[in-house]
């Protein structure tokens, strides 16, 4: 899958300690690239870009991205946020000042250098959807004013941002909405439904399946995402997004969680809770676009997938216990 570009670039990735930053940075590295990472480590952790602590072309800033930023790259991946319900609603006031005065911040950036700038925006975008699977011509059912709108509508403003500096002053954009996207490095703690159930299921812990577990999610494995960042931000001039990046197998979480417990071979048992405020009910990519624009779609099964994040997370837990 790995490709070289023509000549090495500076690549400032922010959010780069994160998930799906570290594993971008690794990919980035690979193609001979120079990196600076820009995170605050808020959510994101040393660890995640530990091995890279004495690569050449690996710089770290711990940076909020609220605050400008005066660097000299010569792409830029603007990443930087809060990803999972219970870190973006932890502070929500701050969560949309990161999505939209971040966005500002790279825009700006990326406009005195006139570079090309990725933004990771969000199937939440489409909120609870009422059309599906979501096209990007969807424009979604989002509640602006509840506990996921710090989060949702600063994506969404984000994503207005994009177009208006495209439109106004001709900066080449790249924009990615985002699927649940899963694999090592996920944060073991942060409340998504993948790390949860997995890391309930190691530790034979209840499984938390919130509602009855009849909503759905798509779920993307991590190597197949960012090669889809990577096509995006190579492609023509004139695509600009935004593009559905996700697999568009569909599952329930209660088979989500079936599945999980069938892999690592728990003695788990499901318990049912509530089903927190705005949760969407189904969700799922047309990566149509994606397919015709970029060559992109998802190689990854579920089962693989997981089989690589279970092995992740059954090394990492005896660390954890110890801490
Ligand atoms: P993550 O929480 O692991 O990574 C986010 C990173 O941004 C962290 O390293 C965090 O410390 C950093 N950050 C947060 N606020 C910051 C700020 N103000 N300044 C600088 N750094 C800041 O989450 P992730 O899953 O890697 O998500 C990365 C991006 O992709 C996010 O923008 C997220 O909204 C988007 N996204 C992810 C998914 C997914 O399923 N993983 C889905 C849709 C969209
Ligand atoms: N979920 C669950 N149990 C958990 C964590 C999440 O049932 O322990 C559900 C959650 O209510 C949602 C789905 O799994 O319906 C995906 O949640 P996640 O937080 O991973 O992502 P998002 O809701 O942002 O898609």
């Amino acid at each position: 899958m790995t490709r070289l570009y023509d000549s090495r670039k500076r690549i400032l990735v922010t959010g780069g300690a994160g998930f799906l930053g570290s594993h971008l940075i690794d990919r980035l590295l690979e193609q001979g690239h120079e990196v600076l990472c820009a995170d605050n480590l808020f959510t994101g952790t040393k660890r995640n870009i530990d091995h890279l602590h004495n690569h050449p072309r690996f710089e770290f800033l711990r940076h909020d991205v609220t605050f400008p930023l005066y660097v000299e790259v010569d792409e830029i991946y603007n990443l930087a946020c809060p990803a999972s319900p219970i870190h973006y609603q932890h502070d929500p006031v701050q969560t949309t000042k990161t999505s939209v005065h971040g966005a500002i911040n790279m825009l700006g950036l990326a406009k005195r250098l006139r570079c090309k700038v990725f933004q990771a925006s969000t199937s939440e975008v489409y909120g609870d959807p009422h059309v599906h699977p979501q096209p990007e011509t969807y424009w979604g059912n989002v509640n602006p004013v509840g506990l996921r709108s710090c989060y949702d509508e600063g994506k969404r403003c984000a994503e207005t941002l994009f177009f208006d500096y495209h439109r106004q002053h001709g900066l080449q954009i790249k924009v990615a909405r985002i699927f649940n996207t899963y694999g090592p490095r996920m944060h073991h703690a942060d409340g998504r439904v993948v790390s949860n159930f997995v890391v309930q299921a190691l530790r034979g812990a209840p499984i938390t399946i919130y509602g009855e577990g009849r909503q759905t999610r798509s779920f993307c494995y991590v190597d197949d995402l960012v090669e889809g960042f990577i096509r995006l931000m190579e492609s023509d001039d004139n695509v600009t997004g935004p593009v559905n990046l996700g697999n568009p197998g569909e599952f329930t979480i209660r088979e989500l969680a079936e599945q999980v417990i069938a892999q690592t071979g728990s003695r788990s048992e499901l318990v049912f809770g509530e089903l927190p405020q705005d949760d969407p009910k189904q969700r799922r990519p047309d990566i149509g676009q994606a397919k015709a624009k970029l060559g992109w779609e998802p190689q990854v099964p579920l089962e693989e997938g997981l089989a690589r994040t279970i092995t992740y997370f059954r090394d990492l837990l005896p660390e954890l216990e110890v801490a």
